[in-house]
């Protein structure tokens, strides 16, 4: 969530840079933003409610400073409010600190910095973090202040800290993402992949426990009070992938682009007609009675597709688990478990807090996800690269695609069924396309039947159903209507008393065996009075439905039905002028539990 940065080099004008950073790191969600920088020995700062575009206005771009952090903030322990926004300072000024995560113990280290004389402004969990580093700066030396420091912090941090008297930009990591890199004229962290690759494709993935600190030019990383070395990788993210070129939001060119993520994967998992996934991890997958897919959100929705790609193509038993209640309650773990962590960004907390678990029942895990260099990927026994590219909308419409793609592979590479998956899939990318061309259809049905309604329903059933649930979180999350995914055979049972005249029920139809099941709840629906809009697959289609799909492998339809849910929820926010790529209350990785 939120993120930080720090620049520092023989570049005066860092305080751009910072800035030009922080609209990269936009997209993963804020309320609030600042930056702090040294002035003549002085540490200054400027904070702002609100946009970074409010930040930019109370900015004087004219000062020169050689080192600068900067924050944006998605409150977790206190307001919105300026007092809370970061750049958090210490005692006298003596430190200014940005920090992304949750310190769990913070109300004790209050407690304890107050009886040492500390006083605090604000009500974050962030502010004890520059008194505590104070504390221990008045007898060690900066770096030794903050490796003590944060061997007293218990919870989530990556830090970056600047002391007014040091020419050098600290940094801490523990369960929270953080980068290193270096460009031209500058050394700088930074917490996002996405950001970094805006000014270097030279990086280093931090790891947690890990500090140390960057000087014009030299960076130094410790861990346990020993200096450590670390390669510069290369980052993959080129800077057109994070532009949004012709269209007008991310979200639109990332569903847009769903076809060559597709392509993508197949050329690098299925070569000469075999796949290509390691045998190792075959083997492992292949040992496994049972798969446990553990995932949030849109992720959960396509681990649920690949339960059901898994138990009828490799019939693999799958169970789907929701990350933040997994620590809860563990499922019953069979024999020879094999867990499979489904996450966009691989920073996800709840699945950070499920694979500690995972670990202690030493069991095998690998983690699906577009950042190789994630906590997530480093942490399991091995990954998978979705291989989508940024996806700098927060609503996630690309990796959705690439995670289902993912798994059809998998359960047909469990399945020894290579001969015809480039066939299927390249039918797929065909449909794609052909619906890709037209989007105006789609938003002539929103808007005549359900941006202006209150609340909507998606219902089907199978594989529809699975889709349906996603569906609705898409529509929910950007154009703030309430909406639900329902199994058709479940309105009677109790949901059908919600539907009155004029609400919008959407009615997918993907497979033969459930269409005339399907069409039985529209009916019912429809004599109460329900606008009904109809999405069916050709072979199954009347001529009276709305959106009538070319045919496809029915197997991979959520693949094709998804883009037309993702333009619906897309174009239902446009109309009602919602913020789409940065919905409200929303960030893009959720990296607070
Ligand atoms: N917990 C801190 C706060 O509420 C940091 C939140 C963040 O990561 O933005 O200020």
């Amino acid at each position: 969530m939120c993120g930080i940065i720090g620049c520092i080099g023989s570049n005066t004008n860092l305080i751009s840079k910072v800035i030009e950073g922080l609209e990269c790191l936009e997209y993963r969600g804020y309320d609030s933003s600042g930056i702090a920088f040294i002035k003549n020995h002085q540490i200054q700062a400027v904070k702002a409610v609100g946009r970074i575009s409010d930040l930019k206005q109370k900015l004087n771009f004219e000062i020169d400073s050689s080192l600068v952090i900067g924050h944006t903030r998605w409150a977790t322990h206190g307001k919105v409010s300026l007092e809370n926004c970061h750049p958090h300072f210490s005692k006298e000024n003596r430190i200014a600190l940005v920090h992304n995560g949750v310190i769990e113990n913070f109300k004790n280290l209050r407690i304890e910095l107050q009886a040492q004389g500390y006083d605090f402004y604000s009500e974050t969990d962030s502010e004890v973090i520059a008194n505590l580093i104070d504390y221990y700066s008045q007898k060690y030396d900066h770096l030794k202040a903050v490796e003590l420091g944060c061997s007293r912090l218990e919870g989530s941090y990556a830090l970056a800290i600047i002391f007014k008297d040091d020419d050098r930009l600290y940094f801490a990591k523990k369960d929270a993402p953080l980068i290193l890199g270096k460009s031209e004229n500058f050394n700088f962290i930074v917490s996002d992949i996405v950001a970094a690759s805006s000014f270097s494709n030279e990086i280093i993935a931090i790891d947690d426990h890990q500090y140390g600190y960057l000087s014009q030019d030299k960076i130094a990383i410790y861990q346990n009070g020993k200096s450590i070395s670390k390669q510069f990788v290369k980052c993959k993210i080129q800077n057109d992938q994070r532009s949004k070129g012709l269209f007008d939001h991310y979200m639109e060119k990332e569903i847009q682009e769903q076809p060559s993520v597709i392509r993508r994967l197949i050329n690098h998992y299925v070569k000469d007609d075999k796949f290509s996934f390691g045998p190792y991890f075959l083997k492992k997958l292949r040992g496994a009675n049972r798969i446990y897919i553990v995932a949030c959100g849109t992720s959960y929705h396509a681990g649920l597709v690949g339960k059901y790609y898994f138990e009828t193509l490799a019939k693999k038993e799958t169970e789907v688990c929701i990350a933040s209640e997994f620590s809860y309650h563990l499922p019953l773990v069979s024999e020879r478990p094999f867990f499979l962590l489904i996450s966009q960004s691989g920073e996800t907390a709840d699945l950070r807090k499920a694979l500690k678990k995972i670990q202690e029942l030493k069991a095998p895990v690998y983690t699906m996800t577009n950042v190789v260099t994630s906590s997530l990927a480093q942490q399991a026994d091995g990954y998978l690269d979705l291989m989508a590219g940024p996806e700098i909308a927060v609503a996630s419409t690309k990796a959705y695609t690439a995670q289902v793609t993912l798994l059809a592979l998998l359960a047909h590479a469990l399945n020894d069924d290579s001969q015809t998956i480039k066939e299927k899939f390249q039918s797929v990318i065909a449909t794609e396309e052909k619906i890709l061309s037209k989007p105006n259809i789609f938003k002539d049905i929103v808007t005549q039947k359900i941006a202006f309604s209150r609340s909507c329903f998606y219902i089907g059933r199978n594989l529809d159903y699975l889709l349906a649930q996603e569906a609705a979180l898409k529509m929910k999350e950007i154009s703030y209507i309430q909406t639900e995914g329902f199994a058709g055979g479940e309105l009677k049972h109790g949901t059908i008393a919600l539907i009155e005249k004029g609400v919008p029920v959407i009615a997918l139809i993907s497979q033969d065996h459930i269409e005339e099941a399907t069409r039985v709840n529209i009916e019912e629906v429809k004599s109460r009075g329900a606008t009904v809009i109809t999405i069916a697959r050709q072979s199954v289609a009347k001529k009276e439905d709305d959106i009538i799909i070319p045919e496809h492998d029915p197997l991979l339809s959520p693949l094709v039905f998804a883009i037309v849910v993702q333009y619906f929820a897309y174009y239902a926010a446009l109309i009602n002028k919602r913020d789409i790529d940065k919905p409200r209350n929303l960030a893009k990785s959720v990296t607070v539990e």
